[in-house]
């Protein structure tokens, strides 16, 4: 297994795309080193991302959010501005492990492991995040939607991997939350986890939402009909039913020991609901 610590994009593309056989990027190591001590992979080369500045910093940009795909979680919640303005990227950030994993797991590393269950993603689509990707021919933007096609499978292609988030510019009256449910009270896996983002208008009605969901299907869902159940509302009892009937409507979860397909389908519901109820209060006060 050979290692390599590029300080640039374009040589830490040059080692991945000439890669012989498995080449893995290594940010915070969270998931990759777990795995492959327990023999689940075994890669031919590490490429570690983190001495690339372009990978580690946090930036405005554009009037949104410019944040490195190393950046880990610790580092985003000691960002007083961004945690303001995206208190939902930074909550779901941070439900990730335990304040050493914290120390360690990035937003690039969570979405490239390939989990339906990751804790950051459905919080990144809900805030309309894009990805920016490095590959041999040069950079390209993917929305954060189209990036995980279904557990461990990406969109990025030989030689790719992703540099940053854009989090667009935040409307007045903009803002957003992450909840998920977990059987215990912290290090756990997902079982259901909902992101809403929304914008509302100097009377409180909704006049954009996004609505994600983790672990209720193959790959973490942009939900629009659940959004369109909201936008128009001031998110009344009604609203709130509409929300979280077009919720449970979008999943197609698995049956196992952390929860069954009624259960997952119900807690989307409840998740979906509470969530907008904070991303709403938020808003109200940004
Ligand atoms: C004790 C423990 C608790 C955990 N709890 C949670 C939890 O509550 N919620 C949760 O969602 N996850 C949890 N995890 C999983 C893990 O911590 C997260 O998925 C974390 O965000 C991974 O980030 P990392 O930087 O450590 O990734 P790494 O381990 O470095 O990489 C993970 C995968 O993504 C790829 N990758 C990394 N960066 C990039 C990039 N920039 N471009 C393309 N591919 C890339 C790697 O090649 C690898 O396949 C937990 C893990 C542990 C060990």
């Amino acid at each position: 297994m050979r290692y390599a610590a590029p300080e640039t994009l374009q040589s830490a593309v040059s080692l991945l795309a000439a890669a012989n056989g498995d080449a893995r990027v290594l940010a915070g190591g969270t998931d990759l080193l777990v795995q492959i001590r327990a023999d689940v992979l075994d890669p031919e080369l590490i490429v570690d991302i983190k001495k690339i500045p372009d990978t580690r910093s946090v930036s405005e940009e554009r009037g949104g959010w410019r944040i490195g795909a190393a950046v880990t979680g610790a580092e985003l919640k000691e960002h007083p501005r961004l945690k303001k303005v995206w208190p939902g990227v930074v909550e779901a950030a941070n439900l990730i492990g335990s304040t050493q994993i914290q120390g360690r797991a990035t937003l690039g590393g969570n979405l490239g492991n390939g989990s339906p269950a990751a804790d950051s993603v459905p919080a990144l689509i809900a805030a309309g995040a894009v990805a920016t990707v490095a590959g041999p021919d040069g950079k390209r933007d993917i929305p954060v939607e189209d990036v995980l096609l279904g557990p461990r499978k990406l969109s990025l292609r030989r030689g790719e991997f992703m540099v940053s988030f854009l989090l667009p510019p935040r409307p007045p009256r903009s803002s957003d939350a992450y909840l998920r449910f977990i059987p215990r009270t912290e290090m756990d896996i997902a079982v259901v986890g909902a992101g809403v983002n929304v914008s509302l208008d100097g009377s409180g009605v909704i006049t954009a939402a996004r609505v994600s969901l983790g672990a209720v299907a193959e790959k973490v869902l942009l939900v629009p009909e659940a959004a369109q159940a909201i936008i128009g509302s001031t998110l009344d009892q009604a609203a709130q039913q509409r929300l979280e009937a077009a919720a449970r409507g979008a999943c197609r979860p698995i049956d196992d020991k952390r929860g069954t397909v009624q259960f997952r389908t119900e807690v989307a519901g409840v998740l979906a609901r509470r969530a907008a109820l904070i991303a709403r209060e938020r808003a109200r006060n940004a």
